[in-house]
């Protein structure tokens, strides 16, 4: 396990060395903590730096505000942090502390701050989150196990569980996210815990209940997540609840519609969160039409009603109008079946463009995947990838402003408001059925005739 070499590791980037001894050589404390250190141990690379010490707030704006090239921001003075910014570097510097009274099942009602490092680490809420390492001696204060814990991939409550998760119930939703991101398990009694608190998700912001949620299901155990904690999650999404042990009676499927739903999210990049929200949810709307023929199950209109939930569900999490219209659009359009034809590929792109289309093969790809194995349909998805390459290759027609004709010069020909809409729309059909080719005199020729017959009737 580590020795003073690790020092040299987490703390080789000169920039935060000069933070470092700058406190230290006015005589504080200082240790790294938190996600740097179980980042470190576990040999990844740390993505920020958080520092505890136990020098007052006002001590620290004192020692980095005087001069030495740092900027200081006060970020959170009231509850003792400070960043420091050295080259482009941001350190959070936290005063040691503790805290008492949650009442809001959220926040301490207060904070103090303290000398000691034993007490700042007592209130963290894992043992793998609670390890401090002196940035002076890279000596290692290990008071919770969390070494230990780090071996055995185990994520587990600092003191009580169950006091713990009662305190700040956003625990709760951080015990899957760290066991979802660094692929842990979560201790039986930290488990066992959390599960049965999980009605106070009630007190946390949708905000934060959208942000967990979303690194949640973007870790590499998102899969195990869903499975092992499906009623968590029905506190954010709470149709969750009906997919738990749904059997689908189907022959195309082999899983429970919660297996299966855990099995698509896993199977779509993780680089891409609106993604996997997409899967999550391509199939909530499963139970509520399901209809029983011959033994088998049949769910017409599902991806419509998964819409409808979608959008309701991500409502309610306040997520930004961006993702919320591409989720809602992946899931109404997840089981559109092109047939392998040109004429569906190139309407989808006119209507939605090659991004939507690319994002939805990554999606029915991870939908079929998750079904039966007698069903691959991988051949069918090449095809239509192709025949979209091909079509963005040639630059073909897939949408009205790809027309050699336009409104005006419809309106040239007596079609009036509407009329111009329908006609060009008439026109499009043609040419990416290949009935008509995209040419300005065909088109015209074609309109022209079209209002001849109208006017005929
Ligand atoms: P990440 O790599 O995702 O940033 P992290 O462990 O650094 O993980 P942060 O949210 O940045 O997590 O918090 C820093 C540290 O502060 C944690 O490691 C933990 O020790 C402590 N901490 C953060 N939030 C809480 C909380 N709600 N309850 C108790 N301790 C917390
Ligand atoms: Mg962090």
């Amino acid at each position: 396990m580590p020795d003073n070499g690790i020092i040299s590791g987490i703390a080789g980037d000169g920039r935060l060395r000069r933070i470092t001894s700058r406190l230290a050589d006015a005589g504080y404390n200082v240790y790294f903590v938190g996600g740097c250190v179980r980042d470190h141990i576990m040999g990844a690379e740390p993505h920020d730096y958080d520092v505890a010490t136990d020098a007052a707030p006002e001590e620290v704006l004192d020692v980095f505000g005087r001069d030495g090239g740092f900027k200081v921001i006060e970020t959170g003075l009231k509850h003792g942090t400070v960043t420091v910014v050295c080259d482009h570097l941001h350190v959070e510097i936290t005063t040691f502390r503790s805290e008492t009274g949650y009442s809001d099942h959220r926040r301490p009602d207060g904070v103090f701050f303290g000398k000691d490092i034993d007490a700042d680490l007592a209130r963290r809420d894992f043992t793998v989150n609670a390890i401090a390492l002196d940035a002076v001696d890279g000596s290692i204060v290990d008071p919770h196990g969390g070494i230990a814990d780090i071996e055995n991939r185990l994520i587990r409550c600092v003191g009580d569980p169950a006091e713990r998760f009662g305190e700040d119930a956003l625990r709760i939703l951080r015990a899957l996210r760290f066991s979802s991101k660094l692929g842990f398990d979560i201790e039986d009694k930290t488990s066992e815990a959390l599960v049965s608190m999980r009605g106070l998700l009630s007190y946390i912001s949708a905000e934060r209940k959208y942000s967990e949620l979303k690194q949640i299901l973007c870790g590499k155990n998102a899969e195990q997540i869903i499975i092992g904690y499906p009623l968590v999650l029905a506190e954010l999404v709470p149709e969750i609840a009906d997919m738990i042990g749904f059997d689908q009676k189907n022959r195309h499927h082999v899983y429970d519609l919660l297996t299966h739903t855990a099995k698509v999210v896993s199977g779509v990049p993780a680089e891409k969160p609106y993604l996997r929200l997409a899967a999550l949810l391509h199939d909530t709307g499963k139970p509520p039409c399901c209809i029983e023929k011959d033994g088998e199950r049949h769910f017409p209109g599902h991806a419509d009603i998964s819409e409808e939930i979608s959008r309701r569900v991500l409502r309610s999490l306040r997520a930004d109008k961006w993702t919320a219209e591409r989720v809602c659009k992946l899931v109404k359009y997840h089981d559109v079946n092109f047939h392998g034809s040109e004429r569906g590929v190139k309407r989808f792109l006119g209507a939605h463009g090659a991004d939507l289309f690319d994002d939805l093969l990554i999606l029915k790809r991870a939908d079929n995947a998750a079904q039966s194995p007698a069903y691959p349909r991988n051949e069918e998805f090449d095809r239509l990838e192709s025949v979209k390459e091909k079509t963005l290759a040639e630059k073909q027609c897939v949408s009205i402003a790809d027309l050699a004709v336009n409104g005006k010069d419809m309106l040239a020909l007596g079609y009036e408001g509407k009329e111009i809409g329908d006609i060009l729309a008439v026109l499009l059909a043609l040419v990416i059925d290949g009935e008509l080719e995209n040419e300005r005199e065909a088109l015209v020729g074609y309109a022209k005739s079209y209002t001849d017959s109208a006017d005929s009737v």
